[in-house]
């Protein structure tokens, strides 16, 4: 990943002469101490240069409009708070045309399950096209129907509609009604398909809107949330409080221990482990100077990333049980971040400690969720949600691996 700065990045800023005019008298020039005085290029403008070069290969005609998303207001989603009363709320969203987007895709799985029986006997090109919105019999495979959790709901307005939420209020008990979040962010939540009693492991788990959104299932047996910053644990802790009370929080352990260390401390023993890693969070790069990766002195740790999450995604695999599922996800477009982190992990666990992935086909979700986010069609390996000025959420690349039996 190359870095714009030094001169060449300070040459982006300094005014030159004019064309055509040369470079005027000798007693006007003065000699520039370039490297003390010029002003410094922000993060945010060495981010988007470093995107430009890199997502316009990538993207190619898509990134105009995924950059205007990543440049514009995001969007976010109003997740439904379970364990407080939902009537009014839920009354109060749906006035305002927001609409649940995970039971929309449960009641678009159910309509095709229900045509497909009833289509049966026809032709068979008859039975290819299931659904009003021609969603065929490949897209509404089996697994499909299995791998949306439908407690989790999740509020957004359609597509075009940049109304914002209100903030977040609070019941008698003082338990909060929704959490707001960008709603692509539950899509590896529900790609993990959190089963009963399954032990769950969110290692880079701070600060907490998908440790939130996996309790909102109902189905972790227990939970493990981790994350290395003791600061961003602490806001983990806030939200766990904010939504959720105490007998379900009895269920959650939280940890600030370094992930890559997790399989000297407890190897093979979940059912589904998320790696939410840290990533060079595009938005936050193109829009905030603060904290931003993308400044100079973070070079080495920006270039540093995909190896943290390649460590991290192997801590994750060794801390599944065979058998169990994994989903690695980032908030970046960068395949280096997402495709080679997943391809380099699935080579060092098959050759350096035996293990067999299994990686599984998540595309039926650009099927089921096309009303609400806008996918990259063409990931080697994964899912990718593209921002989109009609539907700017997003990035998040996510992909789910299955440890094989030994
Ligand atoms: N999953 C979180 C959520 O939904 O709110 C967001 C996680 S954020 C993308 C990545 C997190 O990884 C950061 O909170 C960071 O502190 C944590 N992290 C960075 N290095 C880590 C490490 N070596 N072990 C564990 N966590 C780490």
């Amino acid at each position: 990943m190359a870095a714009l700065g030094g001169r060449a990045g300070a040459a982006l800023l300094r005014r030159g002469p004019l064309p055509g005019l040369g470079a005027g008298p000798r007693r006007y020039r003065y000699k520039e101490k370039w490297a003390a005085t010029a002003p410094r290029i922000p993060p945010t403008r060495l981010a988007l240069h470093h995107f430009d070069i890199n997502y316009s290969l990538q993207l190619k005609e898509l990134w105009p409009s995924v950059r205007a998303g990543l440049l514009c207001e995001q969007k976010y989603g109003a997740l439904l708070n379970n364990f407080s009363p939902l009537d009014h709320v839920t009354q109060e969203l749906e006035l305002l045309n927001a609409t649940d987007f995970v039971s929309e895709a449960t009641k678009k799985v159910q309509s095709v399950a229900a045509a497909e029986e009833a289509g049966r006997g026809e032709s068979s090109e008859g039975r290819m096209v299931m659904h009003a919105e021609t969603m065929t019999q490949a897209e509404i495979s089996p697994p499909l129907r299995a791998s949306i959790s439908s407690n989790i709901k999740c509020y957004t307005f359609p597509r075009g509609d940049i109304t914002r939420f209100r903030p977040a209020r609070p019941n008698t008990l003082g338990i909060l009604d929704y959490y707001l979040m960008d709603a692509a962010s539950l899509l590896p939540v529900l790609a993990l398909n959190v089963q009963p009693d399954d032990f769950v492991l969110d290692l880079c788990a701070a600060p907490g809107g998908k440790t939130l959104a996996l309790l909102q299932t109902g189905a972790c047996g227990h939970l493990a949330a981790n994350d290395i910053s003791i600061s961003r644990t602490k806001r983990l802790y806030q939200i766990l409080h904010s939504y959720v009370p105490k007998e379900i929080r009895k269920t959650v352990s939280v940890t600030s221990c370094d992930g890559r260390d997790w399989e000297r401390l407890e190897g093979g023993t979940f059912h589904k482990v998320l790696v939410d890693v840290p990533c060079t969070t595009d938005r936050h790069s193109v829009m905030e100077d603060d904290n931003n990766i993308f400044h100079k002195r973070r070079t080495k740790e920006r270039q540093m990333l995909p190896m943290l999450q390649l460590q991290l995604l192997m801590a994750g695999i060794l801390a599944t049980r065979p058998g169990g599922e994994l989903v690695y996800s980032t908030c970046s477009l960068s395949p280096l971040q997402n495709e080679h982190v997943i391809e380099r992990a699935l080579e060092i666990a098959e050759t350096q400690f035996n293990i067999a992935i299994h990686v599984e086909d998540l595309s039926h979700f650009r099927a089921l969720f096309r009303d609400t986010f806008s996918f990259f069609s063409d990931c080697r390996l994964g899912e990718l949600v593209l921002p989109h000025l009609t539907a700017n959420f997003g990035p998040m690349y996510f992909c789910k691996l299955c440890r094989m039996e030994e």
